[in-house]
């Protein structure tokens, strides 16, 4: 076959409604797809991070050919396979000499940059998988002193008309129903969460997992409950089973964790959303469709529309407007000390870290405050280098890709961009994790006391951070509250908090 276009379709744009495949002849050009080793070991991931993009991969590979598409597919067991995704593209263009190269564009910077130093008259098409296109963002940065989530996600919701009156008033009449989103279990705990829909591994996805475990058997994580989405017909059953059973019950949880309970009200849309299975307008309209039905509420559904209209394009754009510009690297608290071990083992006697990180590296799945607030949160007040932070995320999950990965890492929960996604470090004592969880209850800690045998790490921590950062806190207004509660501790007190929180680093560095 003389190629006409190579379309090269990476791991994370399995959209069989791709505007490549649109525009494309299956008589005339041929998709390129690569298993390449770099992609799985530039961080160390786990195993079921690696067998989530293969397995869609080659679902997506079977389905094209299905349709009459040739297919170049080099598969990660091959010895003699592309060690990279230039090599991968700059082979290609060697055999096939196409007229064309084209790609939609790479969602992380990296990428893009490998694949333009191989071919520069490379054919980006634009992602229509985002809802704010790049350059908007850009344009949007530009006119603000400071951007702030909340304004944005407002402008996106009048943007697509998303729970708005035909007055153009948000619906409800609030914009944000975030107060009603801070529930927790009390002491009686979650009453039967129903399961969220999971997948027995197909033929397809069995194979990944022998050779998961063949190619990479010293990565992290197991693979041995793999049971995500690889298929747009599986991504929409997982949208509908959780807008079924738990988006009622999304907002008011949102934030709890409990002892076992990996799940709870979270949908489990992300790995799908990422890897380009749905769209996340399908996932919007069809939670407004639930609200206007009268079959969820609005504090729910408003919750629930506002992580992906509002933070998922928010993340999405800082990304790319910050990037590269040093943005990865960014270190605003000069932290520096390295990420304790235990990140990798869950062998720990902190019962929230244990929980987090146990599940983590079980399912490849922590939900939002598990990261934001258990181990994002230890590591801000421990004080571990970012990138060090960043790479362990990017490592960990099933949904880790660098252009949302990053900001939320370096941003929100390190503060290392100094402000940039949010207003004020994410910062708290262990008596947050006690009002949210109940960790606490099985942990040889007490989230009360900040010195002594049992006085819980992030309490000490916690004071130590405050004490640390005093000055440049006091700067932020938001932090105020928080940074005048030292005025409550003695010189005695204070001396004793960072004696123990200095022996705690020495003992996990
Ligand atoms: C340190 C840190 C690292 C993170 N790394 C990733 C990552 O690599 N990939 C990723 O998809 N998300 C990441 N997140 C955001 C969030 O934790 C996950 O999207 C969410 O936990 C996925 O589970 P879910 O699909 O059940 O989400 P739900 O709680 O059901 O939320 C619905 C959807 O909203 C979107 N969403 C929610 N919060 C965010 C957010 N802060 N940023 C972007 N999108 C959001 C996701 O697409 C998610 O699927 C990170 C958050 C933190 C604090
Ligand atoms: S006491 Fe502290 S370390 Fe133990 S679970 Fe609670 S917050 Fe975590």
């Amino acid at each position: 076959m003389t190629v006409r276009n190579l379309l090269v379709i990476l791991g994370d744009q399995l959209d069989p409604a791709s505007p490549l495949l649109k525009d494309g002849d299956p008589t005339r050009d041929l998709i390129l797809m690569a298993e390449v080793r770099e992609e799985s070991t530039h961080v160390w991931s786990h195993k079921a991070r690696i067998a989530v993009f293969l397995s869609a991969m080659r679902h997506f590979c079977q389905q094209r050919r299905d349709e009459g598409w040739q297919v170049e597919y080099h598969h990660i067991e091959d010895a003699n396979g592309p060690a990279t995704l230039a090599d991968a593209l700059r082979f290609a263009i060697a055999k096939h000499k196409p007229e064309l190269v084209r790609v939609v564009e790479p969602g992380d910077y990296r990428v893009a940059k490998a694949l333009r130093q191989v071919a520069p008259h490379l054919d980006f098409v634009p992602d229509i998988h985002f809802l704010c296109p790049v350059k908007d963002f850009r344009d949007y940065a530009k006119e603000r002193k400071q951007l702030r989530m909340e304004y944005f996600y407002r402008d996106m919701r009048r943007k697509y008309s998303v729970l708005m009156t035909s007055d153009g008033k948000p619906e409800g009449g609030d914009w944000n129903y975030d107060s009603d989103n801070r529930g927790s279990f009390g002491k009686q705990g979650p009453k039967a969460v129903p399961a969220p829909r999971a997948f027995k591994p197909s033929k397809i996805t069995r194979s990944v997992l022998d050779t998961v475990d063949r190619v990479f058997p010293q990565h992290p994580g197991t693979c041995r409950n793999f049971d995500w989405p690889v298929t747009p017909q599986q991504a929409a059953e997982v949208l509908d089973d959780f807008l079924d059973h738990r988006l009622e019950h999304f907002g008011t949880y949102q934030d709890a964790m409990w002892t076992g309970e990996p799940y709870l009200y979270h949908s489990r849309i992300s790995v799908a959303l990422n890897l380009k299975l749905i769209h996340p307008l399908t996932v919007v309209q069809a939670a407004e469709e639930r609200y206007r039905k009268g079959l969820a509420p609005l504090a729910a559904v408003e919750g629930f529309i506002r992580q992906i209209l509002g933070w998922r394009e928010y993340v999405r754009g800082v990304y790319w407007t910050f990037m590269p510009q040093g943005y990865a690297s960014r270190n605003a608290l000069a932290a520096s000390n390295p990420l304790p071990k235990f990140y990798w083992t869950g062998e720990t006697d902190m019962q929230c870290l244990r929980q987090a990180i146990g599940q983590t590296l079980e399912y490849g799945y922590a939900h939002h405050i598990q990261r934001l607030m258990v181990t994002g949160l230890f590591a801000l007040l421990f004080g571990v280098e970012p990138k060090q932070v960043h790479e362990w995320y990017l490592a960990v999950y099933v949904d880790a890709v660098e252009w949302v990965e990053l900001p939320n890492t370096i941003g929100m929960s390190q503060f290392a961009d100094g402000g940039i996604m949010a207003s004020k470090p994410y910062a708290a004592s262990g008596k947050y994790i006690q009002r949210m969880s109940n960790y606490c209850t099985g942990c040889k800690y007490d989230p009360a006391q900040s010195t002594g045998p049992n006085a819980c790490p992030f309490t000490t921590l916690y004071w130590d951070f405050l004490l640390r950062h005093e000055p440049a806190l006091q700067a932020n207004q938001r932090m105020k509250m928080q940074v005048r509660n030292l005025d409550r501790l003695s010189p005695d007190q204070k001396a004793n908090i960072i004696r123990q929180a200095d022996i705690l680093r020495a003992s996990l560095s």
